[in-house]
């Protein structure tokens, strides 16, 4: 089954041509990892994707909703997890109240069923004690699976990941990278942008390599990181391998 169903997506900032023709179809249960070279779109893409961006053309279709039809996106997006470099946490709200604000307030779960799943998501990221200790009270990767347990808060069947441990220390990197393999184990269907080359190889089923707003080369992981065809994949790899 199809969850998502990009076609011919454009997103332009004034005259900056950004997104410039991407199609995309991601599979339920299917973990697409997207690399690139700075600036070749690859945040902008993800952020059309929950409408943090609006499109300037082309289709976006999750879960047989089309978002570019005048539908409730707060919806869709409620169906969509996103988790960000810098985790975005509410400062002064604990790590259980950051976890069960979104399904309260959007009216999913009543507080204490929302406090109880909390404490299990918390459980599952490796983080029980943390439940009311505060964000700056947390290392960087401790905040990261934080961030990602309020993803899952309300339940996506979409996740989102925006270079989800560009800002760790890298001693930090495994236990976030550890919760993203577990959860792709589960069978959550994810796009991950990331620099982490061990984990696209790893977890993904397909690699996308994203240049100058367009989806350069894709295929799954052997494909793209042993047997690249284009040149610029070819540059990319070997700066960074
Ligand atoms: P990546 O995530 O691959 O590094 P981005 O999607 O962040 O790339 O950015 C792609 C291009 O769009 C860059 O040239 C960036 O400067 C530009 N850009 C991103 N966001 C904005 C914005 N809000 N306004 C204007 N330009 C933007
Ligand atoms: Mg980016």
């Amino acid at each position: 089954m199809v969850k998502l169903k990009v076609t011919n997506l454009k997103k332009n900032y004034g005259d900056l041509q950004v997104l410039k023709d991407i199609d995309l179809e991601v599979k339920e249960g299917e973990v697409v990892c997207v690399i690139g070279p700075s600036g070749s779109g690859k945040s902008t893409f993800l952020r059309c994707l929950n409408q943090l961006e609006e499109m300037n053309g082309g289709t976006i279709i999750v879960d047989d909703h089309d978002l570019s039809k005048k539908i409730n996106i707060n919806k869709v997006r409620e169906n969509i997890g996103m988790v960000f470099q810098n985790f975005n946490l509410f400062p002064h709200l604990s790590i259980l109240q950051n976890i069960a604000l979104a399904p309260v307030q959007l009216k999913k779960q009543t507080k204490a069923e929302a406090k109880e799943s909390a404490l299990k998501l918390l459980d599952r990221v490796g983080l029980s004690d943390k439940a009311n200790s505060y964000p700056d009270q947390l290392s960087g990767g401790q905040k990261q699976r934080v961030a990602i347990a309020r993803a899952l808060a309300m339940n996506p069947d979409i996740m989102l990941f925006d270079e989800p441990t560009s800002a760790l220390d890298p001693e930090m990197v495994g236990e976030v990278l550890n919760v993203m393999k577990s959860l792709a184990k589960d069978g959550m269907t994810m796009v991950v942008v990331t620099h982490e080359m061990g984990f696209a190889r790893e977890v993904s089923d397909r690699v996308i390599f994203m240049d100058g707003g367009y989806i350069v080369e894709q295929g799954s992981p052997d494909e793209v990181f042993s047997h690249p065809k284009n040149p610029r994949t070819i540059d990319f790899l070997n700066k960074i391998l």
